[in-house]
């Protein structure tokens, strides 16, 4: 396909959802000869990025994720937010197909005119899918996406680097997390800004209030993830709709207090500056396995390695002379 980059800055800021589309499509192409386009693009919507509200959604498979986000979505687009819904799925190009993916999720909202949802870009090299998410980010801010949903399954590495590229994170949770609770990683407790007990409804209600108070304990003791913000623990039902309101309103309550202490700017230059040096890494990385002298020295060093001729280090201090 080929791209004009003003066509695409013109239809993405007049906020015509193919341009939109088609100018992910292009962040997101492997294609040598798309990088540069789409580093052209960039730059040129930045001035007019940042705008929104950043909120990271995680939670293991089938803890309600896609049910809460229609919910929550839906309940943004009536109260006249647009908002878009971008999934991060690094394991999609291992599996092959995205746990995220498919397409029968988020029915009403995915039919809104206020909402646009785009699936998980597949992996690939320089920041891969990371990259890809943020860089998707800036584009729908330029389009007047007012909150971006980010949505990633929690399952290991993927929170801190969502964290580095959110606002709010959240946390959904089930109950009945008992054992769970107490074997549950302070790492990633202390990475959210709110923890949310999904399915509090019908019979499971009661045990959903108890799991709120068991993680509020929790919480009391733990590091929280905005200084000068108090991370807790709620309930809701994203099937019933009940308690998606009071959760945006949460949200409100942090984005006014963290925009007042400044906590909120702070933070994203933070995040920039670490994008900066995490893809300085990823090229310094790249460029270094493109190598032909690492090329046709490795292989050989990798065979001594594994013999248990060389040490590592001997192998490594001796790649880097060499190339
Ligand atoms: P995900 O894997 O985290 O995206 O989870 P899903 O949104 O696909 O939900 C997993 C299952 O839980 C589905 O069968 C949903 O219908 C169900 N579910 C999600 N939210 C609720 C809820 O609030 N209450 C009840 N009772 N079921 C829910």
């Amino acid at each position: 396909a080929a791209f004009s980059i003003p066509d695409l800055y013109n239809g993405i800021v007049q906020r015509d959802r193919s341009s939109l589309a088609r100018a992910i499509t292009l962040i997101e192409s492997n294609a040598e000869q798309h990088f540069s386009l789409a580093q052209e693009l960039l730059q040129k919507v930045l001035p007019k990025s940042g705008k929104s509200l950043r909120i990271g959604i995680t939670g293991v498979p089938g803890a309600g994720k896609s049910t809460f986000i229609e919910a929550f979505g839906m309940h943004l687009c009536n109260l006249g937010f647009r908002v878009a819904v971008l999934a991060v799925d690094p394991s999609s190009s291992i599996s092959g197909g995205s746990i995220l993916g498919d397409k029968t999720r988020m029915e009403q909202l995915s039919r809104h005119p206020n909402a646009f949802i785009r699936p998980s870009p597949s992996e690939g090299k320089l920041g891969g899918v990371h990259r890809k998410t943020r860089e998707t980010m800036l584009l729908c801010e330029a389009s007047g996406f007012d909150v971006i949903l980010v949505e990633t399954v929690g399952v290991g590495q993927s929170e801190a680097i969502i964290r580095d590229m959110v606002d709010f994170f959240l946390l959904l949770v089930l109950t009945g997390a008992g054992d769970e609770l107490q074997g549950m990683k302070k790492g990633i407790m202390e990475l959210v800004d709110a923890i949310v007990v999904n399915k509090a409804d019908g019979d499971n209600k009661p045990l959903a209030l108890k799991t709120k108070k068991e993680y509020n304990q929790i919480l009391h003791f733990l590091h929280p993830a905005t200084s000068g913000w108090r991370t807790k623990a709620y309930t809701c039902s994203s099937l019933y709709l009940e308690g998606i309101s009071e959760i945006w309103n949460v949200i409100l309550e942090f984005e006014k207090n963290t925009k007042a202490s400044r906590m909120f700017n702070e933070r994203r230059k933070i995040q920039n500056k670490k994008w900066l040096y995490s893809m300085i890494s990823d090229q310094l990385h790249y460029r270094f396995f493109q190598q032909s002298e690492v090329k046709s020295v490795l292989p050989r060093l990798e065979r001594a390695v594994m013999d248990g001729e060389k040490s590592v280090s001997a192998a490594v201090f001796e790649l880097f002379n060499e190339s």
